[in-house]
């Protein structure tokens, strides 16, 4: 199974979640918009000025010399009694401020001499209609301002403040049950024993649920006991939309995903031709999609972020996400063999003004501080083989700060 085949089959597995929940729109931050959002006002809702200035008919600015105008009343944002502005005259105004009747232009104030109190210069250099915003101009009444299926950002929750909706309908988080599996883990608080080490995974998966705005729920370690992983895969399919496990999917003696996946459920696949991250198993368990991840803590956040995050973007949008890959040069040359996918984990850095990426140190999949180093994935595809020192190859950044 290749890295987009997988993802495919992920894909046609999968069924959106349609149900749809109201919230105040300042919990909407990463919800998904469950119906279309019509405006049912004009924003602005009235023409107004975008300077200080003064305002006046744009018929009446010079077109070449200096002309004088008096100043005949004052606008201030907000100002709800009406102004007239004459022939010949202008307006003191603000910045918001409605525009007075018989004006439409603007002039900054930085750009008006002070003849007194009552009187102002302008010269020629303006233009009709300058420095005023339209009534409607960012949003006209009626028009369609997001559809449904949109994944809210800060700037939309602005964006319906300003139509005056203080609660959104938005579609129901996917909920997921996760577990680790393996009886080599301890849980915090307990002392280790030679040969154990400490559950990460449940807790970058739990970071990385929160982040994506799913609902997560922690079933926590289960031994690797066939019993009592049947259970824990019952009772987690039976309460969540997705069930996400990590380690047991290997071929070794203490390995009973799989098997235990194909006793409850249906396997779709369970090895993808990728570096880290090869036996993910996914399949259906009962209603739930089951997302079977390795046990290696930078597997795990592998998979997760090419697999899973997608998919769980898709429960709640209907929507597969497109993730923003961009080329970056790379600062040393990568050994690799045509065959699978390989994801290194890299670091863009700012070389003399231009980007470059390196990686991020040693790349075994245990080495969990590797992700923590990087901020990209270096991808190099099936079938790359190799790259020099200077060449671009693809990365995928976590965030945007360098
Ligand atoms: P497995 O796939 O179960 O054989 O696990 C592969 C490797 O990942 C082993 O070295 C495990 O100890 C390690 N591992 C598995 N689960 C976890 C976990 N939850 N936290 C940290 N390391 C783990
Ligand atoms: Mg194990």
């Amino acid at each position: 199974m290749t890295v987009a085949g997988a993802r495919d089959a992920i894909r046609a597995a999968l069924q959106p979640l349609m149900h749809d929940e109201v919230v105040p729109i300042r919990n909407a931050l990463g919800r998904v918009l469950a119906r279309d959002c019509l405006s049912t006002i004009d924003v602005p809702s009235h023409t107004n000025s975008a300077m200080d200035g003064y305002a006046l008919a744009g018929a009446d600015l010079p077109s070449d010399g200096v002309r004088e105008y008096p100043v005949v009343a004052t606008v201030m944002a907000g100002s709800r009694q009406p102004v007239q502005c004459g022939a010949g005259e202008c307006v003191r105004i603000m910045t918001g401020a409605p525009m007075p009747d018989g004006t439409d232009t603007v002039v900054m104030q930085e750009q008006v001499e002070l003849v007194d109190g009552q009187r102002i210069r302008i010269d020629a250099r303006h233009r009709a209609g300058q420095n005023v915003r339209q009534a409607g101009e960012d949003i006209a009444a009626g028009s369609c301002v997001f559809a449904a299926g949109r994944l809210l950002r800060a700037a939309d929750i602005g964006v319906m403040a300003s139509l005056g909706f203080g609660e959104v309908s938005v579609r129901r988080r996917p909920k997921v049950a996760f577990f680790s599996t393996g009886d080599e883990l301890r849980s915090i608080g307990q002392p280790l024993a030679e040969g154990e080490v400490y559950d990460s995974n449940r807790y970058t998966l739990y970071a990385m649920l929160l982040e994506c705005g799913a609902e997560a729920i922690d079933f926590g370690v289960v031994r690797d006991d066939p019993e009592a992983l049947s259970r824990a895969f019952t009772e987690a399919a039976a309460i969540a939309d997705v069930v996400v496990t990590s380690g047991g999917v290997s071929v070794g003696e203490a390995d009973y995903t799989k098997t235990i996946l194909e006793r409850h459920g249906e396997m779709s696949f369970w090895s993808i031709a990728m570096k880290p991250g090869r036996p993910l198993t996914f399949g259906k368990l009962g209603a739930a999609t089951f997302f079977g991840l390795p046990g290696n803590p930078v597997a795990v956040m592998l998979t997760f972020m090419q697999f899973v995050r997608p998919a769980l973007r898709y429960l709640a949008s209907g929507n597969w996400p497109q993730t923003l890959t961009v080329p970056v040069a790379s600062a040393v040359d990568l050994k690799k063999r045509p065959g699978r996918f390989e994801f290194l984990r890299g670091i863009i850095e700012r070389h003399d003004g231009e980007l470059r990426v390196r990686p991020a140190g040693a790349q075994g999949s245990g080495i969990l501080t590797s992700m923590s180093r990087a901020n990209c994935f270096i991808l190099l595809p099936e079938s790359c083989a190799g790259v020099s020192v200077g060449d671009a190859v693809q990365v995928q950044p976590f965030d945007t700060e360098l």
